[in-house]
């Protein structure tokens, strides 16, 4: 296997941690990264509550969402979830999943997600909504295989968050940094859109439009990311790693 700097493996360790700690992943989710030297890999914890992964807990998958070492640690059951976003979208390098609650509500009505403040500015090009009984009826509404998980990443196209009917959430990005910064400001502006949704008594928001969002999305992949450091900062003093 190609090695990869345990700097990154660290920080992917913090990641789950950190998306634990500010409520988008509990006891279930997922975040993965693309391997930095072998594209058509990705590296994810063993199955494991996120709250509770470690360095040690990193596992290369291949291309196929299986782990490349035969003795590897039991992997999460929706690992598909990954692997064939990676394969369908060479722009995305990491990759959360998570059934964060108050997304879950944009997926099961008519209501559509929409970008409430900058921080959540990639949100404003449009949030797809996967219904995975479109296309495998009724199921256990888990991404378990390949095939369920190119249904998704089609689903997604070329956006960065997607929906999934009575279940979750997903959240990309060309860093790993980025994509937990989108999974944490999915989760708060779906938070926001409820409060403003009470507010104008069901009445339009005047939420950011496409082009805001383009335009506002720059500068949280620069600055904003000053919220990576913060996060990365607490979990490095409660772990020493
Ligand atoms: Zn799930």
């Amino acid at each position: 296997m190609q090695h990869v700097s345990d700097n990154i493996i660290a920080d992917l360790a913090a990641a789950a941690r950190i998306l634990a700690a500010r409520g988008v992943v509990d006891g279930f989710g997922h975040v993965s990264m693309r391997h930095p030297s072998a594209p058509d890999r990705f590296l994810m914890s063993r199955a494991l509550a996120p709250a509770l992964v470690t360095p040690e807990d990193i596992v290369v998958y291949g291309s196929d969402s299986e782990a490349v070492e035969t003795t590897a640690p039991k992997g999460f059951l929706e690992r598909y979830i990954h692997g064939e976003i990676y394969r369908a979208r060479p722009d995305i390098c990491a990759v959360v999943h998570s059934h964060s609650p108050s997304v879950i509500p944009f997926g099961v009505t008519d209501t559509p997600m929409q970008a409430m403040f900058h921080n959540a500015a990639f949100l404003a090009q449009g949030v797809p909504v996967f219904d995975i009984s479109d296309r495998f009826g009724a199921t256990d509404m888990l991404i378990c295989d390949c095939t369920k998980g190119v249904a998704l990443a089609e689903a997604l196209g070329d956006k960065d968050v997607a929906l999934m009917r009575a279940h979750g959430s997903i959240a990309c990005g060309p860093t790993l940094q980025t994509a937990v910064f989108r999974a944490v400001y999915t989760e708060v502006s779906a938070r926001i859109q409820h409060w403003s949704h009470a507010l104008a008594g069901g009445g339009p928001l005047a939420a950011l439009s496409p082009e805001e969002g383009a335009l506002a999305d720059q500068p949280n992949q620069t600055a904003g990311l000053r919220a990576w450091d913060l996060w990365r900062q607490e979990i490095r003093a409660e772990t020493g790693w």
